[in-house]
């Protein structure tokens, strides 16, 4: 039984029937892990002790006839953003340096209490600026499709784990694309719930206002379990939403679009996009209508100025966020030999502590809120986001979801973006808006162009999270008919 190949949902019904143990499955991936991680470099941190040790209590929790969910028993691999009692918490930087977080994040806490099993930290880019995972203080993780290409960001090393089959699941933050796109261009499914929908409470702040923790899985209704054990409202978040959770699971076991209004954006459709990618945008499109979606070309003329609002927005936020990092408080303090003031001191560890895509935020934002650019850039880009959820909500009188490719590149080569933040911003033209106003939205894999996977994003209304789930499942069971199995087992051997 090659258990690394097997579905979340799979593994937790062969643990729950006992034809094998979350000790067994655990060790399967760990080994997985040693034998790959050296090519994929997905995780900073792995410990197999902790990890079986987790596993062992799952087995003893079962076993004692604790009812866990649906997960129970499953690995999963954690994005080093989320902070974790048991293991360091980086969030890619040298800042955080021997830092270990006090407590859990709500995220991981929920994770245990349904009993999955935590095999490490994944990379990221440095505070989840970034696209390729380029920016980690510790180097890039690789694309299992081909090594020599990026797995995408921030989130790339929890996208990377996953279609390298060194977990079946993982978390991820999305802030502007950092779950969709890096689940785009690694052939997997990522999800970025509702704004509010899942606890920031324990995430290390990028942008509080845009920042939305999510699931990786390789099949639909992998990331709808895993949604579902995330969600729920969090007093100790105080932008929570107290509301039902959207009905996930069912939806992504629903898996039709039959009557369902499909919204192609016109300002997104093919527009930017590389050929390879507005063609199987384009097929996807018409697979939708085959399977009886009604679709419909709606505008959203806003969309296009997203991105700019965006980087003043996002470095605004990151530059207060940022401040907290003053060499007193977390992880690494340089030159306090007793002769250097606190603030000498403060400037020499923000100065060796921060990578150079983390201060070009913390300038850029200082700059765009500082007074007499406030109104002409901050003020603006706000503005922007108004206009966006007015684009947004005009669409949803019109049609039920909106679709987009998730990305305009497959994956790009390790290198080719390093000394061109815009190019490297670029990656998330289609994916800003939903952060913008915080719709839910997901990616999943709708073929390969030159042999590289591309995503369809499926927009949905606040709360309306079920949807985003119900297109993405119809899309994957028709393809997976149509291409004899999962777009994943065209990925070459590791
Ligand atoms: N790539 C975007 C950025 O660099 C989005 C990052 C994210 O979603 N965390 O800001």
């Amino acid at each position: 039984m090659d258990l690394v190949t097997k579905s979340a949902a799979e593994l937790g019904e062969l643990i729950a029937s006992g034809e094998t143990s979350a000790v067994e499955v655990a060790e399967a991936h760990l080994d997985r892990i040693a034998a790959v991680d050296g090519k994929v470099r997905a995780f900073l941190h792995v410990d197999r002790d902790t990890t079986l040790a987790q596993a062992r209590e799952v087995d003893e929790r079962r076993a004692a006839g604790e009812d866990l969910g649906p997960l129970a028993g499953v690995p999963i691999a954690h994005k080093d953003v989320f902070t974790t009692r048991d293991m360091p918490t980086t969030a890619g930087s040298k800042i955080l340096d021997g830092w270990r977080p006090p407590y859990d994040a709500t995220i991981t806490a929920r994770l245990r209490a349904k009993g999955l099993v935590i095999l490490g930290k994944t990379n990221m880019d440095e505070f989840a600026m970034g696209s390729s995972t380029e920016n980690s203080a510790f180097g890039p993780s690789h694309n299992p499709w081909d090594l020599a290409r990026v797995p995408g960001g921030s989130s790339g090393g929890s996208s990377a784990a996953v279609a390298a089959y060194q977990a079946p699941l993982s978390t991820g933050t999305d802030t502007g694309g950092s779950i969709r796109q890096p689940a785009a261009v690694t052939g997997i499914v990522g999800m970025k719930p509702t704004y509010g929908g899942s606890s920031r409470y324990g995430v290390i702040a990028f942008a509080s206002s845009l920042d939305t923790p999510g699931p990786f899985a390789r099949t639909v209704l992998d990331a709808a379990l895993l949604h579902e054990v995330f969600s729920g409202h969090d007093a100790m978040d105080s932008t929570s939403v107290d509301a039902p959770v959207p009905p996930v699971v069912e939806a992504a076991r629903r898996a039709d679009v039959n009557g369902l209004r499909v919204g192609v954006v016109k300002q997104f459709a093919g527009e930017g996009a590389e050929p390879g990618v507005a063609a199987r945008f384009e097929e996807a499109v018409e697979l939708l209508e085959s399977l009886g979606a009604k679709i419909v070309e709606v505008s959203c003329p806003h969309f296009t100025y997203a991105l700019s609002a965006y980087y003043l927005i996002a470095p605004s936020e990151a530059s207060s966020n940022l401040a907290r990092f003053d060499a007193m408080r977390y992880g690494l303090r340089v030159g306090d030999d007793g002769t250097r003031s606190a603030e000498e001191v403060m400037a020499l560890t923000r100065a060796q502590g921060f990578g150079p895509e983390v201060k070009r935020r913390i300038m850029l934002g200082t700059y765009a809120l500082s007074s007499g650019y406030y109104d002409a850039y901050y003020g603006k880009a706000q503005q922007v986001r108004t206009l966006v959820k007015r684009d947004f909500d005009t669409a949803f009188e019109q049609v039920d979801v909106l679709v987009s490719p998730t990305t305009p590149t497959t994956a790009f080569p390790i290198g080719e973006r390093v000394d061109d933040p815009m190019a490297m911003y670029l990656a998330d033209l289609y994916t800003i808006p939903a952060n913008l106003t915080g719709n839910a939205a997901i990616s999943v894999p709708c073929g390969l162009a030159d042999g590289l996977p591309v995503g369809l994003q499926v927009m949905a209304p606040v709360l309306g999270d079920d949807r985003s789930y119900r297109v993405a499942a119809a899309v994957e069971r028709a393809l997976e008919d149509r291409w004899s199995g999962p777009l994943l087992a065209k990925a070459p051997e590791l």
